[in-house]
């Protein structure tokens, strides 16, 4: 019995590893998940910042130091009302086997604050980031711990987070991914997420025998960084975008034609204004269902990419979707699905073989951002910049390989009968363990009982 508070966010994304195949074939790992599952350090601080009145506010400010037995941390800030401890552990936990699967050198963490960057000026922004990193600067560096962009911190709060840590330590390091790319970003980092994830889809969609995304309906949820780009990707590949979203509402396509590309653009620029979707004028080319997700609204899709929030699809979203025979869903977003979602869509994928949905969690199908975060990390040491065409070339091969893993892994450890489609969700979740606890037995940080 813990006596720890609860914390839901975080026991669920435990319970998704726990309920493991791999702990009946290899027991010693119980010992190992005990370990992993605390983090090596967490950091809470106070943020106290003037507002553009002079008022003075205060927030809570965080960085979980999950794990380093593959490279330095590596995680988003999160800036949200929303976040919490509980919600930090969930991420950062989940964020040490996304990291391992992508192949790179990087450990696990994950940080932010429970700011609320809506309605505030850049100035306030500037200010925050700034009495943020004043503290943070203390915990982190190119070789411990590198923070990176999530909701809420996008290029703008990057560039000032970095140069609060450049004049309070005097150094110019890589100590920050996603940074301008005129001062030391990658090519292709705001688009990874999105750009991965459709990559990573791409591969099931061939794997399954479905073709490419030439002619797919796909819905999308959320409408920030992983939204816009992967649906920006998908129109690319000839694919009808059919929704998109955001935490007030939803925007539906009526009739056949879907989002175009000045569409995303334009609601692009309304996000970066922190406006709501409603902002958007349309001319009757969507409709716009207030308070809603797109899930049940959309119809028939042959693709879902939730790619807002956590626990966006609840299990009679994922059953309407299974109604509407939509046949592949792969999470942008972290943990977009409940365990009862997924238990659904895992169901008919064992009931149905290779003709029911297949579904793809967040930690391998939206690990192209922290990978390019990883390139950006690699380009920084060594002092150079790949072009567009190279960062892009690797971000696809990483998805391929990240799939590949997933999808053998599954194969080894998971018995499936004639013509079922591996389970990503196992495959992923054990090969993304098995190479972070082998490296931390390797360093003694755990060890089989006599
Ligand atoms: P953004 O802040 O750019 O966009 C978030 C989107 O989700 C917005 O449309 C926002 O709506 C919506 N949203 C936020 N909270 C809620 C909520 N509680 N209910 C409904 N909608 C909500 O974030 P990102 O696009 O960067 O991140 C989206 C997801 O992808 C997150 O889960 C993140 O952890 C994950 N992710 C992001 C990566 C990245 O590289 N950016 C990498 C890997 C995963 P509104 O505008 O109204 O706030």
């Amino acid at each position: 019995m813990s006596n720890l508070p609860s914390e839901p966010e975080f026991e669920q994304a435990y319970k998704g590893l726990e309920n493991s195949s791999l702990f009946e074939k290899n027991p010693e790992y119980k010992t190992a998940l005990k370990v992993v599952s605390i983090p090596e350090r967490v950091i809470q601080f106070r943020v106290v910042w003037e507002d553009d009145n002079g008022v003075l506010q205060v927030n809570n400010g965080y960085r979980v130091q999950y794990n380093s037995a593959l490279g330095p941390y590596k995680g988003g800030l999160r800036f949200h009302p929303t976040v919490n401890l509980s919600i930090l552990k969930f991420l950062g936990f989940e964020q040490i086997f996304k990291n391992a699967l992508t192949g790179l050198n990087m450990g696990g963490g994950k940080g932010g604050a429970d700011f609320e960057p809506k309605g505030k000026s850049d100035n306030e922004i500037r200010r925050f980031c700034d009495s943020f990193m004043r503290e943070l600067c203390k915990h982190i560096g190119a070789e411990t711990d590198v923070p990176a962009g999530d909701i809420g911190v996008g290029g703008r709060e990057v560039g000032y987070l970095f140069g609060t840590y450049k004049r309070q330590r005097n150094k110019w390091e890589g100590m920050v991914t996603g940074k301008g790319g005129n001062w030391g970003g990658s090519l292709i980092r705001p688009e990874a997420t999105g750009y991965g994830l459709v990559y990573y889809v791409e591969q099931m969609l061939k794997y399954a025998g479905k073709g490419n995304f030439s002619g797919k309906r796909v819905a999308i949820s959320g409408s920030g960084n992983v939204a816009q780009y992967a649906a920006l990707k998908c129109i690319e590949l000839g694919a009808t975008v059919v929704s998109l979203s955001d935490s007030k509402g939803s925007l539906i396509a009526e009739g056949d034609a879907g989002f175009k590309p000045e569409d995303v653009e334009a609601i692009a620029d309304i996000k970066l204004a922190r406006q709501p979707l409603t902002a958007y004028e349309h001319k009757g080319a969507f409709k716009y269902i207030e308070g809603a997700r797109p899930w049940v609204h959309v119809g028939k899709v042959d693709v879902a990419l939730p790619s807002a929030t956590q626990n966006e699809v609840s299990e009679d979203e994922a059953k309407t979707l299974v109604s509407n025979g939509c046949l592949f869903i792969a999470e942008g977003s972290n943990m977009g699905c409940t365990q009862e979602a997924i238990d659904v869509f895992e169901a008919e994928r064992k009931e149905k073989g290779g003709e029911a949905i297949w579904y793809a969690p967040g930690k391998a199908s939206n690990c192209g951002g922290v990978a390019v975060s990883g390139l950006e990390m690699a380009q920084n040491s060594q002092r150079i910049s790949w072009t567009r065409e190279e960062v892009d070339e690797r971000l696809k091969l990483i998805m391929k390989e990240a799939f590949e893993n997933g999808l053998n892994t599954a194969k080894e450890y998971v018995e499936a009968k004639e013509g079922e489609l591996p389970s990503l969700v196992a495959g992923s979740n054990i090969a993304g363990f098995v190479k972070v606890v082998q490296a931390m037995h390797d360093q003694g940080d755990w060890w089989e009982s006599m």
